[in-house]
């Protein structure tokens, strides 16, 4: 009952029309169907369901609902995929990916600068006999030398989390589906709405709808997109029997989160354009990243890749922990927190926080540094926000 076809709109229209199912009144708005069970006219009705249910039929809400496949076609129709399974978070949808798709002596191959979960995950996958090497996500001598014939897939964070690398999606495609690897690439950095990772070659794109989707920070959630064939027949019998599939209540959130989030996210990152200029030279700053500054080692690949520098900034301040504990106190707008995404404006010190159980070593190699701060632009003025970072640096 979707009234929209993807072909030939633009995202904004998909985002705020795709994938709408109305009941039989008619409602303007997406309905919530707070509701695990689904009722049948008749035994026989049952029995034929659980054999095979058409594309409107409903089982139970582990097994999908819908509300949750309203949020599924139509993040799946902005990503330019075949469809999409829908998650409790964003690490459900990187462990349903990852395990529903490996078996053991399998081999993957990932970027090495990822966030602790995935890494988490990945030591799972070895517990369980899977082989993973861990690469330089932007040296692609790197991806070359360790993907081998046999190779099951490739995982990396687009954008990488906290120090901003970004990935050659295409020449990693390019390289693992030579090799006849799949592309697993988590999207969360670059946002649905300046990626084109199926595009580019990516066969899997998982998201953590906690962030830019929600936009909020309310709800957690996830979403795995891919081939009608992986989603329905690898994917989702992995999640549906394991649990990890996103309540409606929240798949409702998401689905409304999708219809702003082109807006919220252009915004927040013209203003992360601007703050990194601002901040650029500051004397109380060692270095400011920012993959739409010209001096960011990606910078070019960036522009061509998402047309964006994106929402995030990483700086350093000068004067290592204790300088940078300082700036983080006296910040007057900004929030000290570890969401990103958030239509609040959040600073994290990666280091003691998100990244605190990296060995020193560990973190040393991935550039997080005592005086590393990390910046999630949220859709505040952006000159308040640079000021608030200004006084902040000055006093
Ligand atoms: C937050 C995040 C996740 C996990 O998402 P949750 O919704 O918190 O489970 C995975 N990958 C990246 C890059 C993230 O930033």
């Amino acid at each position: 009952m979707s009234d929209t076809s993807a072909k030939g709109l633009h995202p904004r229209t998909r985002a705020v029309h795709h994938g709408t199912r109305r009941s039989q009144y008619g409602e303007m708005a997406e309905a919530i169907f707070l509701t695990q069970g689904f009722v049948y006219d008749s035994a026989e009705q049952a029995e034929a369901r659980f054999q095979k249910s058409g594309p409107d039929e409903f089982i139970y809400a582990r097994y999908g609902n819908p509300t949750s496949r309203m949020f599924e076609d139509r993040i799946a129709a902005l990503e330019g995929t075949e469809d999409a399974f829908a998650t409790a978070s964003g690490m459900a949808a990187v462990n349903g990916a990852l395990f529903s798709l490996c078996s053991p002596g399998d081999h993957i191959v990932a970027a090495r600068a990822l966030f602790g979960s995935c890494l988490y995950v990945l030591e799972l996958l070895t517990k369980f006999g899977v082989e993973v090497s861990y690469v330089d996500g932007t040296d692609l001598d790197q991806w070359q030398a360790a993907i081998r014939p046999g190779t099951k897939a490739v995982f990396f964070e687009t954008m990488s989390n906290p120090t901003l690398e970004v990935i050659d999606m295409k020449a990693v495609a390019d390289l693992a589906h030579a090799a006849g690897a799949l592309v697993v690439a988590d999207n969360v950095f670059t946002t649905p709405v300046f990626s084109r990772a199926a595009e580019l070659g990516a066969d899997i794109v998982v998201y953590s709808a906690t962030k830019h989707i929600d936009g909020g920070g309310r709800a957690l959630a996830g979403v795995i997109c891919g081939t009608r064939d992986f989603i329905r027949g690898t994917a989702e019998p992995y999640l549906k029997h394991t649990g990890g599939a996103i309540s409606p209540f929240h798949a409702w959130i998401m689905l409304n989160g999708l219809v702003t989030m082109d807006l919220r996210v252009r915004a927040q990152a013209d203003s992360a354009a601007a703050i990194a200029s601002a901040l650029q030279g500051h004397p109380g700053l060692e270095k400011v990243i920012y993959p739409g500054l010209p001096d960011h080692p990606q910078h070019a690949l960036t522009m061509a890749q998402m047309g964006s520098g994106g929402t995030m900034i990483a700086f350093e301040v000068a004067g290592g922990k204790d300088a940078a504990f300082r700036m983080q106190d006296r910040l007057e707008i900004i929030n000290i927190s570890n969401n990103l995404g958030d239509a609040k404006t959040i600073i994290t010190h990666p280091a003691t926080t998100t990244h605190q159980r990296l060995s020193e070593e560990n973190r040393a190699h991935l550039g997080i540094t005592p005086g590393l701060l990390r910046l999630s632009v949220g859709l505040e003025d952006a000159q308040d926000l640079i000021n608030d970072l200004r006084q902040a640096l000055d006093s």
